[in-house]
């Protein structure tokens, strides 16, 4: 059959049927949060298996991992000088429990320059940084986990994150290293609320915070899902789609990731009815407990890592449904740009391409280990920050069935080629370790790569 009858097919299919949506609101509405070490994350991963059965795949099966979980507790944070004033807080997942009363101080936007410029005046205080994704002056996406550990670096008490959005509450997001715990606590206000303590730091000139967490750090199981539509069996070659489908513990995580790990299952069920026996296997993973360290991710990568040169391209889906301007981005592999592009030209859905790198997706395991990846993403990359993502109003009435469908059709029309290419036009082939170094050295991410090196020696200097 011809890419257009079977691109026919599964558009047919894919914009009759309301599958996705279905599914995504038993994933949220039933199995609610799907944070590591809930029972509706079990729940959550028993369904997927179930489905993907249910759709033709074989091999289905959940793979167990353990791993250090945390269950939240009580967060209490109170003004102590100049006035007396509790304000509402929560702990960020991965932080330990805390009990200190420590001096406010004010990091802003949380850019890493001021991180340089006055690591002394952070000593022993909390640090506060706000959510904003690019700070002023810094052309990349500053990620909360590095605010933390600069926080950390320059010797703080705790860090503060403050929400940079107006109405949405306080926003939570793991902190710590390679799925270890975070050192110092982390807890996280609302925009008034820091907004407020801000404002009385500035008139006063001093501000004591007393804090008490009662959170854990404890070792747990958790499970990916993977199933795979086989090949004809003349290729050895793995095609690989995913996303994370665990949120987090104070939302549905409707958008991130659960709109993408439908759009999986729904990218599964198009391609098993209509693709018909494609030249490479086409396995697809619902990874667990992404948000607190890429966990489940890192985990398959590590224990298949004699495999991944059979990986001919790793696609991740994290939130694919809910991405604005579907498109896709590669991690840096020009070799294939122009072969997708011609995808673009070729099939009726009009998308872009991008190349960037970044380091907070279920992808990036992959990456390291030199596997050709890319992933669903918004291009021309967005930059406006996560709105209520990783608040409590990440859920279901904010995604659409369409939004759902489109994922699906492109992640299907591109899974399908990629598999469908003659080895010696795929052009992407794998990094070697020094390539992999060599990447992250490129002008763009040597910042992050430098602060990961800190963070790194950080953790072995006290022997985690
Ligand atoms: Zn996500």
């Amino acid at each position: 059959m011809s890419f257009k009858q079977i691109d026919k097919n599964i558009a047919g299919d894919c914009y009759t049927s309301t599958e996705a949506m279905d599914n995504l609101t038993i994933m949220c509405d039933e199995f609610g949060s799907r944070f590591g070490g809930t029972p509706g994350e079990k729940q959550a991963a028993d369904f997927m298996k179930q489905k993907l059965e249910s759709y033709g795949l074989t091999n289905v099966r959940l793979e167990p991992f353990e791993y250090t979980g945390w269950i939240r507790g009580s967060a209490k944070l109170e003004i102590i000088e100049p006035i007396q004033k509790a304000i509402p807080c929560i702990s960020l997942p991965h932080s330990p429990p805390a009990n200190f009363t420590a001096e406010l101080y004010d990091a802003g936007d949380g850019a890493p320059s001021i991180f340089a410029d006055d690591a002394d005046s952070m000593k022993g205080k909390v640090v506060l940084a706000d959510s904003q994704t690019y700070p002023a002056g810094s052309k990349r996406w500053v990620h909360r986990n590095e605010k933390y550990g600069r926080s950390m670096l320059n010797g703080a008490e705790a860090f503060l994150f403050m929400n940079h959005y107006p109405a949405y509450g306080p926003a939570t997001g793991g902190i710590g290293h390679n799925g270890k715990g975070g050192i110092i606590p982390g807890i996280s206000v609302s925009y008034e609320d820091g907004s407020f303590l801000q404002r009385l730091l500035k008139r006063h000139g001093k501000v004591v915070l007393k804090v008490v967490t009662t959170d854990e750090n404890k070792p747990m199981t958790s499970w990916n899902v993977v199933g795979d539509i086989v090949g004809d069996g003349l290729s050895d070659q793995v095609v690989m789609l995913g996303s994370h489908y665990d949120g987090h513990d104070i939302s549905q995580g409707a958008q991130d990731p659960a709109s993408g790990a439908v759009s999986v299952l729904e990218t599964a069920r198009l391609l098993a009815s209509h693709a018909g026996k494609l030249p490479c296997t086409v396995r697809f993973a619902l990874w667990g407990v992404e948000e607190i360290g890429l966990i489940g991710s890192y985990i398959f990568a590590d224990k298949h890592a004699a495999d991944m040169p059979n990986y001919r391209f790793y696609f991740n889906m994290d939130g694919a449904g809910s991405v604005k301007n579907k498109g896709v981005n590669l991690n840096e592999w020009p070799e294939i740009e122009s072969l997708v592009k011609d995808w673009a030209q070729d099939i009726a859905f009009d998308f872009k391409t991008n190349q960037s790198v970044h380091a907070h997706s279920d992808h990036y395991p992959f990456l390291l280990k030199g596997v050709p990846t890319g992933g669903l993403e918004s291009v021309p990359k967005s930059t406006g920050g996560r709105g209520y993502g990783h608040t409590a109003y990440d859920t279901l009435d904010k995604v659409s069935l369409r939004e759902l469908q489109d994922a699906a059709y492109l992640a299907s029309l591109v899974a399908l080629r990629v598999a469908s290419v003659p080895a010696a036009d795929w052009k992407a082939t794998h990094r070697t370790p020094a390539e992999v170094e060599e990447l992250l050295a490129m002008p763009d991410y040597t910042e992050v790569a430098e602060f990961e090196k800190m963070i790194d020696a950080h953790y072995t200097k006290l022997g985690l």
